[in-house]
């Protein structure tokens, strides 16, 4: 701690102004100027960058490969063998391919930094008597911040209010379990965890609410000194990157052994040591797959970022590849499946059931009672509830510009919209009746209440809007038509309230508590019991128009998607039906559970209901955890949305946790995986979508890659048993490797999508990476391009144009071989003429710069002095092209003779 500041847990309230140097006014915050003049002396809220490994560190582990250090031995075996150029060469690939992998990883990190980073966030700050959100990084000392569960503590804040406020502190003290704050002033010496008047910036708020004076900002936060900076991205593993890595250190030692084994009978067969180790040298080196680390890495950091563009934000990359193994989807109702636009239709109060009009924010309609306006003031319980709506409210309702907008709570905005209809205004009837103390809202509770004056003597009463469930068996009474209190027949109103349900809309019921006490205890006992129901409010939300199409596109592809939603059942199957989520018509609906039935239900009853019911409805955020391992327990791979902090142990219990990006607190968003940037349903569809298509490009580069090395490996050894004359050189199988995986194999990732990726089934996670039909193909490719480069090279032999020239015809063969073997691939196993020849510009231009690379290679004077090539003429190019051509045929025919016996060369859905 700075010596010059003071210890903020230890100042009381009253001494805070003068501690920090400016008033605090609680009920005004800080004036815009003073909080701009500050922004410019103390610098944004924010902390320095998260400094990774540095830089050289990062380029010295490149040099650690397995693959390095075989290369230096290759060269300084050359450079005793007097082959200068040749060792000089293996050098130079060396350090061309620690600088690549040393740069592709560099952007790899910093494109899911960046991503990460991109994510910003906002706080509740009163400045100039409003509240605002405001970016956190706009805060400065002397701000007043709002704190609500789910938010992120902003900055360090010295807490002027608190109540029940419990902040989960683990990413500065380690903590798991959350810690009480209270505003009283602590000892000097209390140490992190006991600083209990002090939110500290990066803390999570768990529960409660609480206000608080920002006393230190940015690097000055405790955080910020500590130096548990912000998590960045310091690691690009994922299981998949983990099974490559695994594969390559299989295949070297495998390599390795096939070299010595070449390397031994070489020396029996009686032939030079030299010659006899630049041998075994080019069979590793040409074995060795360098390119695919790399070119995996790479296409990883792609697929995110094309993720980005559908708006589906990846925080932990081992997520791309469980969108590809989803087999159940999870989904709230609320903003994600529907538009969470909420406009109230229907009012029943007082044994009347109201119609409103109009639609959207704009209060330009009317109440109508069979089909006639009618004014509330003539309808006492229509009025009730309609007060009650607009005071036991938190949004706000607003004239702009472009019309009519809502800043709050949809829910809330609707019912602001419904009183206006009614000739109500909200805000006169607020500083008629200024709210004295508040049950929030919270998703276990369902319900609000808040406290208000009764005309201007002392008497008070409570109102409260919420579910009928909750609030229906707490009232003892209704107001009748007249605004009487009169007896309640709770069957009725049941049977109302699922009327209105069926018919797709949100019902909220109103009550009215008239024994009220000055506050609210923690017991909440005031509102238990002797409530007065005062009505019903019907309001539509409409499905988003392209939630059907996507929830189908999911059912398609073999991924059943759940409806958990915390609305009432009634409603929450209206609208599954609407947007084709479990199985019904009209006229039998689909099959619901509720959350009262859950909390029954054994484990494994819960998870054999789940097998058949696909609308869960009045699920709170715990039962949300056990769906989860319920689904799990049956081996499914389960993705989950959320967005209250309450949802936080569910979304990382999912194996992909899915945050709003919107409506989601950033406890949710720590949480998850992926993080939906507009909250619509149809963007997890598009993840899903990408998260297989990039699997497949990946599968399909790993099939693609291996067989240049093993067709490599496969001519050298070959030529090693027979005794003749070596077909390639190392540093001829090194270009081949490096060039072809860079030019032709990375712009596989910019193909357009199958178009049938979604018609698959979900990739089963325990199958490998290379199954039986992809390792038979490997196979095939690498005696193909084999058979190909030997038979130019002895062609070139027996025409007598020398060894440059037949090596240069060997190494071309490979390089063209792989070309067409290109255009294979990238269309799964249908002909290669179904994908439009254009349609990957990158792919064309790669290949446009493989091949002139190549001819110079064998062309050029000076490069073919290094590179040990000579001229190839036309009939040896035309035999290298038709060697391309024969392949081409084969592949393509084992691709028909796979179509017809019906087994795909892919992985479904990967
Ligand atoms: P979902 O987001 O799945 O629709 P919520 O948890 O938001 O579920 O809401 C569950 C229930 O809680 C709603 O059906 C409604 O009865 C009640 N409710 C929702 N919002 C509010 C609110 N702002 N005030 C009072 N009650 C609410
Ligand atoms: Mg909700």
């Amino acid at each position: 701690m700075r010596p010059d500041s003071p210890r903020w847990h230890a100042v009381e309230i009253e001494d805070l102004p003068a501690a920090l140097g400016v008033p605090i006014d609680t009920e005004r915050g800080l004036d815009g100027e003073t909080a701009a003049r500050r922004l410019a002396e103390e610098g944004p809220n924010r902390l320095s960058e998260a400094r990774g490994p540095a830089w050289w560190r990062r380029l010295l582990e490149q040099f650690a490969a397995p693959l390095v250090v075989i290369l230096l031995i290759a060269a300084g075996g050359a450079f005793l063998l007097g082959e200068i150029v040749d060792g000089v060469v293996i050098l130079l690939v060396v350090v061309v391919n620690a600088a690549i992998g040393f740069l592709q990883e560099g952007k790899a990190l910093r494109a899911i930094d960046a991503l990460a980073r991109s994510m910003r966030m906002e706080s509740s700050v009163r400045r100039d008597g409003a509240w605002l959100r405001l970016t956190s990084e706009a805060l400065v000392r002397g701000d007043l911040v709002r704190l609500e569960p789910g938010d992120r503590v902003p900055a360090d804040l010295r807490l002027v209010s608190a109540r029940d406020l419990d902040l989960d502190e683990s990413m500065l003290t380690g903590e798991s379990l959350p810690v009480s704050k209270r505003v009283a002033a602590v000892a000097p010496e209390a140490t992190l965890g006991d600083r209990s008047p002090i939110a500290h910036g990066g803390s999570m708020v768990v529960r409660g609410r609480g206000i608080g004076v920002v006393v230190a900002t940015g690097d000055r936060s405790e955080v910020g000194r500590i130096g548990t900076l912000v998590a960045s991205a310091d690691s690009i593993a994922t299981p998949l990157t983990r099974k490559i890595a695994a594969l390559s250190r299989i295949l070297l030692v495998a390599i390795l052994a096939v070299a010595a084994v070449a390397f031994g009978v070489g020396l029996l067969q009686g032939r030079p040591l030299g010659e006899t180790f630049m041998a075994a040298v080019a069979l590793a080196v040409g074995a060795i797959p360098e390119g695919l680390p790399a070119g995996v890495t790479i296409m990883l950091a792609i697929g995110v970022g094309r993720m980005a563009e559908r708006r589906a934000i990846v925080r932990r990359l081992p997520a791309v590849e469980a969108l590809g193994s989803t087999t159940v989807i999870c989904s709230d109702k609320t903003g994600t499946l529907t538009e969470n636009q909420m406009t109230v239709e229907a009012i029943v109060a007082g044994e009347e059931r109201y119609a409103l009009t109009g639609g959207g924010y704009d209060p330009a309609g009317e109440i109508r009672l069979d089909d006639r306006p009618v004014d509330p003031a003539e309808h006492p319980a229509l009025a009730a509830v309609l007060e009650a709506g607009a005071l036991c409210n938190d949004a706000r309702h607003f004239r702009r510009e472009e019309g009519w907008a809502i800043e709050g709570d949809p829910t809330e905005g609707a019912l602001l919209v419904a009183a206006r209809k009614g000739g109500l205004d909200p805000e006169t009837l607020n500083a008629a009746r200024p709210r004295l103390d508040a049950i929030e809202f919270e998703s276990e509770r369902q319900f609000m209440a808040t406290l208000h004056p009764v005309g201007a003597s002392e008497a008070r009463e409570i109102l409260l809007k919420g579910a009928i469930e909750v609030l229906l068996p707490r009232c003892d009474a209704r107001l009748d038509a007249g605004g009487r209190r009169a007896a309640i027949d709770a069957d009725a109103v049941l049977a109302e309230s699922a009327a209105l349900g069926r018919a797709g809309l949100r019902v909220l019921a109103l009550c009215r508590g008239e024994a009220a006490p000055a506050a609210f205890d923690r017991e909440h006992r005031a509102i238990a019991s002797g409530l007065t129901f005062l009505g019903l409010v019907g309001m539509l939300d409409p499905p988003r128009p392209e939630a059907r199409r996507a929830v189908l596109a999911c059912r398609r592809a073999g991924i059943r998607v759940k409806m958990v939603t915390g609305d009432h059942a009634a409603t929450a199957a209206s609208i599954a039906l609407m947007i084709g989520i479990g199985d019904g018509d009209a006229d039998t609906p689909p099959e619901t559970l509720a959350g009262v039935e859950i909390a029954e239900l054994s484990d494994a009853a819960l998870a054999e209901r789940l097998s058949r019911v696909d609308v869960l409805a009045r699920v709170s955020p715990e039962q949300k955890l056990r769906i989860v391992k319920a689904l799990q327990a049956q081996g499914q791979i389960v993705a989950m949305t959320g967005d209250g902090v309450n949802d936080a142990p569910a979304l990382r219990q999912a194996d992909l946790g899915l945050a709003m990006g919107l409506a989601g607190t950033e406890a949710a968003k720590a949480a998850a995986d992926i993080v939906l940037s507009d909250d619509r349903f149809a963007t997890i569809e598009a993840a899903v979508e990408e998260g297989r298509g990039v699997y497949q490009t990946l599968s399909r580069f790993v099939a693609w890659t291996l067989p240049t090395n093993g067709g490599e490996g496969l001519v050298i050894f070959g030529s090693i048993l027979v005794g003749g004359t070596l077909p390639l050189l190392p540093v001829q199988a090194l270009w081949i490797n490096m060039s072809t995986s860079v030019l032709l194999g990375v712009p596989l990732v910019f193909e357009k999508r199958d178009r049938n990726l979604m018609d698959l089934p979900p990739r089963d996670p325990a199958r490998p990476l290379l199954d039986f039909p992809l390792v038979m193909r490997i196979g095939l490719v690498s005696i193909l391009l084999w058979f190909a480069a030997a038979a130019v090279f002895h062609l070139e032999l027996a025409r007598e144009s020398g060894e440059a020239v037949a090596r240069s015809a060997a190494a071309s063969a490979i390089v063209v071989g792989k070309v067409f073997y290109l255009f294979s691939t990238r269309s799964g196993i249908r002909p290669f003429w179904t994908v439009p020849f254009f349609s990957n510009g990158w792919l064309l231009a790669g290949i446009v710069a493989m091949m002139a690379a190549q001819w110079a290679i064998v062309s050029v004077e000076p490069l073919q002095r290094i590179m040990g090539t000579g001229t190839l003429d036309l009939l040896g190019w035309s035999a290298v092209i038709l060697t391309g051509v024969v392949l081409t045929v084969i592949v393509e025919s084992e691709k028909w003779l796979r179509r017809r016996l019906g087994r795909g060369l892919e992985q479904p859905g990967s």
